[in-house]
C-alpha cells in the first residue's frame, strides 16, 4: 500500500496511491482519522484496505494533485551520518564503531515535487539521497530482531545540507535544517511491499546526470541495526522518519566541487520505493 499526503501546502488530506489516481481516503470512510500518521497511531491498515477495495470515495488523478509528505510534520527527524561504506571512503576517513546520530528540524520538510530555497545564509548546499524508515508505534529498546515490528514502511528522502554551516559548526543541526531542506516522499510504501530494505538501488541525479548511484547492501549499520540502536537511545514515536545515511558520490567532496545552485534539478531515487523531483530556486 501507498500512503500520501496531497494537497495545498499546510492542508494536506490522507490518500491511498492507486493505479496513478490517489484516492481521498475519507470521502470513502469518513470514521478513517484524516493524516497518515493518524492512521499508524491506530494501526488503521485494514481499515484503509477495505475502504480501497469498497470502489468508494473521490479518485484524483496523481498529476492533478500537489503531494506533501507523506508525513507532514514528524515528532522527529533523526538522521544517521557516515553510515556508507563508500562514502566513508571517499572522505578517507575510519568507519564508525557506533551510529552517528544527528538530527532535522521537522520544519524542513517539503513535500516530493516541492522547490528547495537556497539560504543566503549558505554557500555551500549540498544533496544526500536516503532511504528513510517510517515508525509504525512507539518503539523504546527494541531489539534487532524485533526491529520491523516498529517500522510502518519506507519512503526517500533527500538530506539536503549547508556544508559550510555543517562544517564550521561542531553540531549539525542548523546546516541540516534550513526551511525545504528535507523533501520526503513521494508514498509512505508499506513494509509488505519491501521484502528487504537493506539490497535496495539508491540514486541521486542533478540534471539528468548520476552523482549518486549505490545500493543500501553498503550500509555499515543495516535496517534492523540502526532501529534498536536508535530506540535504546530515544523513543521512537509513529511518524517518525529515520534517514539512513547517504552513499558516495555528494558534491561537496567531488573535485570539482559540485554545489547546488538556482536553477538546479534533482532527481532522488530509491528502488521500489520512488522518485523524488526538486527544483533548487
Ligand atoms: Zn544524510
Amino acid at each position: 500500500m501507498r500512503l500520501v499526503s496531497f494537497g495545498e501546502k499546510g492542508h494536506e488530506r490522507v490518500g491511498v496511491a492507486v493505479d496513478g489516481d490517489i484516492l481521498d481516503l475519507v470521502t470513502a470512510d469518513v470514521s478513517l482519522p484524516d493524516s497518515v500518521v493518524g492512521i499508524l497511531e491506530q494501526d488503521a491498515f485494514d481499515a484503509v484496505a477495505r475502504a480501497v477495495e469498497s470502489g468508494r470515495g473521490t479518485r484524483i488523478s496523481e498529476e492533478g494533485v500537489r503531494l506533501g509528505a507523506p508525513i507532514t510534520r514528524p515528532s522527529k527527524i533523526v538522521c544517521v551520518g557516515l553510515n556508507y561504506h563508500d562514502h566513508a571512503a571517499e572522505q578517507n576517513v575510519s568507519l564508525p564503531e557506533h551510529p552517528l546520530l544527528f538530527s532535522k528540524a521537522s520544519s524542513s520538510v517539503i513535500g516530493p515535487y516541492d522547490e528547495v530555497v537556497l539560504p543566503e545564509a549558505c554557500k555551500q548546499v549540498d544533496y544526500e539521497v536516503e532511504l528513510a524508515l517510517v515508525i509504525g508505534c512507539q518503539a523504546t529498546r527494541v531489539t534487532e530482531a524485533d526491529a520491523y515490528d516498529y517500522i510502518a514502511g519506507y519512503t526517500v528522502a533527500n538530506d539536503v545540507t549547508g556544508r559550510d554551516i555543517q562544517f564550521r559548526q561542531r553540531q549539525w543541526h542548523q546546516g541540516k535544517s534550513y526551511d525545504t531542506f528535507c523533501p520526503v516522499g513521494p508514498y509512505l510504501v508499506t513494509k509488505d511491499e519491501i521484502p528487504d530494505p537493506n539490497t535496495l538501488d539508491v540514486r541521486l541525479m542533478l540534471n539528468g546526470e548520476t552523482m549518486q548511484d549505490s545500493n543500501t547492501d553498503n550500509l555499515i549499520f543495516n535496517v534492523p541495526t540502526m532501529i534498536s540502536r536508535i530506540s535504546h537511545a530515544m523513543t521512537l514515536f509513529p511518524g517518525d522518519i529515520i534517514l539512513t545515511g547517504t552513499p558516495a558520490g555528494v558534491g561537496i567532496f567531488r573535485d570539482p566541487k559540485i554545489l547546488l545552485k538556482a536553477g538546479d534539478y534533482m532527481e532522488t531515487y530509491v528502488a521500489g520505493i520512488g522518485t523524488l523531483k526538486n527544483n533548487v530556486k
